[in-house]
């Protein structure tokens, strides 16, 4: 069986990356979601395990001290980070194992795995962006003029991944990054066998 890879998608809140997360998911069965560990509340619908393991700081820092993570940043004003264990499990059943990450854990995993492939998802204007947070009415002013911020600040960081897409229609939007999937699938380096697989068929 050939392995699968990471998958890191990030982008600033409200570009909508977990709805086209959960699209991709429901379309390809390849790709898993690595459930992250963080230190925020559970937001109303999310259940745990599922959506994120909400965990203690206290148990976070125990994590982090035990290098149970493959990444793992303080995002706004908490932490996030992702099983190692989990994700490389993921990658040698050959899973397409999805992160749904922010910047500075991108840049980590793509120090740690250079292989790994980067999609930052962009809003198709502040202004727009500034509006789905503000429709989303899950977070005060003061959270939404933080998430604001951050996001200039995440976006002067797009040259440092491999692919960007832009989120204005949703459903080009996943096309897109099927596309990007459906083409690192089928990168020789990923498939060092093929050769011989095409040879063994035969012929005359
Ligand atoms: P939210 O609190 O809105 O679910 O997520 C806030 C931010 O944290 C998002 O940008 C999301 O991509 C990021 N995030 C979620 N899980 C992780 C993780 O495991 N590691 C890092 N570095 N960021 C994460």
């Amino acid at each position: 069986m050939k392995e699968g890879f990471l998958l890191v998608i990030s982008g600033p809140a409200g570009t909508g990356k977990g709805t086209v997360c959960n699209a991709l998911l429901e379309k390809d069965k390849d790709i898993m979601f690595s459930v992250s560990s963080t230190t925020r509340l559970p937001r109303e619908g999310e259940v745990d395990g599922v959506n994120y393991n909400f965990i203690t700081k206290e148990i976070f820092e125990k994590m982090v001290e035990a290098d149970k993570f493959l990444e793992h940043a303080y995002v706004h004003t908490n932490y996030y980070g992702t099983s190692e264990e989990s994700v490389m499990k993921g990658v040698a059943d050959g899973k397409v194992v999805l992160l749904e990450i922010d910047v500075q854990g991108a840049l980590q995993v793509k120090e740690k795995h250079p292989e790994v492939v980067t999609i930052f998802l962009l809003p198709p204007s502040m202004e727009e962006l500034e509006r789905r947070i503000v429709d989303r009415n899950t977070e005060t002013e003061e959270e939404i003029n933080k998430r604001m911020e951050n996001a200039y600040k995440e976006i002067s960081l797009v040259s440092k991944y491999d692919y960007y897409v832009v989120n204005d229609d949703l459903d080009i939007a996943i096309n897109e990054i099927e596309s990007i999937v459906k083409a690192e699938k089928l990168r020789v380096k990923r498939n060092p066998k093929i050769e011989d697989y095409i040879l063994e068929k035969g012929g005359n």
